[in-house]
């Protein structure tokens, strides 16, 4: 169901045997969300487990099947619209091995997030996306120098430069700015424009707005 969080129920399905949601352990987001974004970890997204999605479909009024060919996933994407779509559950294709070596994968992954990433600060994930399927955000991001950038109480994170933590009190401005930063950083050094992962909420001006052009 649209609901479930991927956490648990990647615990749930490592538990009974079904293998091929290791990736999505440390995803703090639902099945309903984990679609509509392609959440994706470890080298894996939910489109290489994903058979069909069904949502309701606000402007046919009715309960729609969405096939891998409607779903049109990409990066960080799909087809599904969260203004007409709003999805009641996904059917995942999943392999049977045995539970603990899944149990094991999962926890691997699970103790790789808390040492990569700044899990004990308020953050919102991943801050860009990755550029090129070569180079993450991070490395492009590490390499420019974004670790010592700091806006306010807005900082980038010491362990893992794709992540903005907040200090405390930081502002919607202030985090906005950084993001700017952080992208003329990497376009200073290597000539790339990257584009925010996150999805904003709330009024920005036309220059805050530039950060998602
Ligand atoms: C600390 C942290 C780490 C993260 N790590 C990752 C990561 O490794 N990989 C990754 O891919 N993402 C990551 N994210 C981002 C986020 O967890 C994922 O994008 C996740 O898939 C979002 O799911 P959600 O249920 O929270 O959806 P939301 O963030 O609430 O919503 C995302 C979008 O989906 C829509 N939506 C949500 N549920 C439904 C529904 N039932 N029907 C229709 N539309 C819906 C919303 O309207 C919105 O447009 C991370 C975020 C944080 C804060």
């Amino acid at each position: 169901d649209a609901g479930v969080r991927l956490p648990h129920l990647a615990k749930y399905a490592a538990s009974i045997g079904l293998s091929g949601l290791e990736f999505a352990v440390g995803i703090p987001g639902t099945v309903g969300g984990g679609a509509v974004m392609n959440a994706g970890a470890h080298g894996s997204s939910i489109s290489e487990i994903t058979e069909s999605v069904t949502v309701f479909d606000t402007t046919l009024w009715k309960v729609v099947t969405l096939t891998l060919d409607d779903l049109k996933f990409e990066y960080r994407r799909s087809a599904i619209d969260p203004d007409k779509h709003i999805v009641l559950s996904s059917r995942y294709r999943m392999k049977s091995d045995v539970a603990e070596n899944i149990q094991a994968r999962t926890k691997h992954n699970e103790e790789y997030r808390w040492k990569t990433q700044p899990l004990g600060w308020p953050n919102a994930g991943s801050t860009f996306k990755n550029p090129e399927p070569t180079r993450s955000a991070g490395f492009l991001l590490d390499q420019a120098g974004a670790k010592d950038l700091r806006i306010g109480n807005a900082g980038v994170s010491a362990i893992h430069a794709n992540f903005v933590i907040n200090l405390g009190g930081a502002t919607s401005g202030e985090i906005t700015s950084l993001l700017r930063s952080m992208q003329d950083i990497v376009h200073e050094k290597f000539d790339l424009r990257m584009h925010p992962e996150w999805k904003r909420l709330g009024k920005f001006t036309d220059e805050e707005l530039k950060v998602w052009s």
